[in-house]
């Protein structure tokens, strides 16, 4: 195999030989011009008066020597033509290299290695103008999901089009250099004094790249998150900032852009910069944490509202981190999902539960929340059943919670693996229930066993206004569609009142207690005569008689 280095040597090596030879070539020529105008110096006037004049014959020596001087003439004179050929082809073929090198093939905008030096020559060419430049990261926020849903050349088309549609939306002294996978850098100059233009620019891109992309016999829609920072002013108070400093500086506002929610845009500010430090610290301890085993599930109770009966435990997930202390899942599941790691996460929570609820009383169930990520795993259901077969449980008394915003996920493969679990016993619930925008038929075509009402509908129960319609609303829409319903939230005895007295429901809530670590919650199992140590186990104990006693 050749190495860079020595494909560098030999390219080098040519050239100096092409060169050299170049240098015989124009040695030759010039020699033959210079004998040519010696001998044929000489030789013409013998020639013309042999002619004209009936002299004596020309010097035959000399006229040989012309002769061949002639040849050697049209002999350079050929070289140098074939010269001029090479060079001519030479300099087409450095500068396709040049344009491969620079350009990015897919999209036909500069690229990573391109982009920040023309960037940074436009800044340099402004700093004579009363102009300043802007730079904007543009990342598609769905890119991989478009991918994974619809084929790499799908991919590639939605990219091709997105770099189309920002390049015709910049003025024509803006650059664009596609600087990862999905990621595209712009630099506009830019007037200080109105950068509202900026603005409009940005949210024109926005709206461009929002429209739909039709390719392949597929529409596929794409949103961009961008982050922007400019030249105007230096934010460090050190040396002003170059082109690569402000495609950083737009790198970490786009970031931030994409956590406030995507499909939108921020300029860079500096306490952005310690809030990326700050999640990169927890995505570190997030990784080790996993491994050390840092992450243990808490227990929920859910209770028959009716009798009053403890029917079973949701888990939620806790990090017990050496840092931050009990950190709640509300932090850490949105980045272990970001950074790939929910999957190893979660099976790792529910083996431990799997393992905790075994010595729970048989009547008891056990509820797990899984992320639409986990959904659009096609061996999740396996991986699943793996899990329950590994540790004994039955599959009857698991049931899986997933949320509304899964059923905007791909609805077939999320079927299919419903359907999967379900065929084996496990129960599915209906996480969080109208706070999404689920649809009556999206309802209707999914087996759910249960709905979970939002506790921020339970919590307005008690509050007057609309609270408590809604919730008989949902109750009824639960009876229609013959799914049972329970209530999540219960958190004072007025709300479970109300509840009560709408009839056949479960509940949970601070009201019953706070999710519980395993410890705990089995010394609660083992008070009720729940917990099936030796085998045994009394199987519903209410509630409410050990509150009493
Ligand atoms: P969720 O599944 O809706 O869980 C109920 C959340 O409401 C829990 O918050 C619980 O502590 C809280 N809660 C329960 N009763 C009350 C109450 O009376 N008042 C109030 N204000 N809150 C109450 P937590 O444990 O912080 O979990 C938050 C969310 O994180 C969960 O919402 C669930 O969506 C997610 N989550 C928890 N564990 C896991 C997990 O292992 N995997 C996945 N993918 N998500 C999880
Ligand atoms: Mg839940
Ligand atoms: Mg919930």
């Amino acid at each position: 195999m050749t190495r860079p280095k020595d494909k560098q040597a030999t390219a080098a090596d040519r050239k100096i030989r092409n060169a050299e030879r170049d240098m015989v070539a124009l040695g030759i020529a010039i020699a033959a011009v210079i004998l040519f105008v010696g001998t044929g110096g000489t030789i013409m006037p013998q020639i013309m008066r042999n002619w004209f004049a009936g002299g004596a014959a020309p010097d035959l020596l000399l006229t040989n020597a012309v002769l061949l001087n002639i040849a050697l003439l049209i002999f350079g004179w050929r070289r140098y033509r074939d010269l001029h050929a090479e060079i001519l082809e030479r300099r087409e073929a450095e500068a396709r290299a040049r344009e491969l090198a620079e350009r990015d093939p897919l999209t036909g905008s500069l690229n990573r290695r391109s982009g920040p030096p023309a960037m940074e020559k436009l800044r340099e060419d402004l700093n004579c103008s009363n102009r300043h430049l802007a730079v904007m990261m543009i990342d598609l926020d769905n890119f991989k999901q478009i991918n994974d849903l619809n084929g790499h050349r799908m991919g590639d088309e939605v990219l091709a089009t997105v770099a189309a549609r920002v390049r015709a939306a910049l003025p024509s002294d803006g650059i664009l250099a596609r600087i990862g996978g999905d990621e595209f850098a712009c630099a506009v100059p830019f007037d200080p004094h109105a950068r509202e233009l900026v603005d409009d620019l940005v949210l024109n891109i926005i709206s461009q790249v929002s429209a739909p992309v039709e390719a392949n016999n597929m529409i596929v829609e794409a949103t961009v998150s961008i982050g922007l920072a400019h030249s105007a002013e230096d934010l460090s108070s050190e040396a002003p900032a170059d082109a690569e400093q402000l495609i950083h500086r737009a790198d970490i506002a786009m970031y931030h852009a994409k956590k406030r929610g995507r499909n939108r845009h921020y300029w860079f500010e500096p306490q952005m910069e310690d809030e990326l430090r700050f999640r990169n610290e927890l995505e570190a301890g997030i990784r080790r944490g996993i491994a050390a085993g840092e992450f243990v599930p808490f227990y929920e109770q859910q209770i028959d509202l009716e009798t009053g009966k403890l029917t079973g435990f949701e888990m939620l997930a806790r990090w017990q981190s050496p840092r931050y202390g009990l950190v709640s899942p509300e932090i850490f599941i949105p980045i272990a999902e970001e950074i790939d790691l929910i999957s190893d996460l979660s099976e790792s929570l529910i083996r431990q539960a799997l393992e905790d609820a075994k010595d729970w009383d048989t009547s008891l169930t056990l509820s797990v929340n899984i992320s639409p990520i986990q959904l659009r795993d096609p061996w999740f259901a396996q991986k699943l059943l793996h899990l329950l077969v590994e540790s004994g449980f039955p599959p009857a008394r698991l049931e899986i919670e997933i949320t509304e915003s899964c059923l905007h996920e791909n609805i077939g493969a999320v079927r299919s693996i419903v359907s999967s679990l379900k065929n084996q016993g496990i129960r599915i619930s209906l996480d969080d229930f109208g706070t999404g925008y689920s649809s009556l038929t999206q309802l209707r075509s999914l087996p759910f066993d249960r709905l979970k009402i939002d506790r921020s509908f339970v919590a307005e129960l008690t509050a007057g206004g609309e609270g408590k319609a809604l919730v008989e609303a949902m109750i009824s829409l639960g009876k229609g569609l013959s799914l049972p319903v329970t209530a999540e939230g219960i958190e004072n005895e007025k709300v479970l009142d109300e509840l009560q007295g709408l009839g056949g429901l479960k509940g949970q809530g601070y009201f019953y207690g706070r999710p519980e670590d395993s410890t705990s919650t089995r010394k609660r199992l083992s008070e009720l005569g729940m917990l099936n140590e030796d085998g045994s186990g009394e199987a519903g104990k209410m509630v409410g008689e050990r509150q009493a006693g």
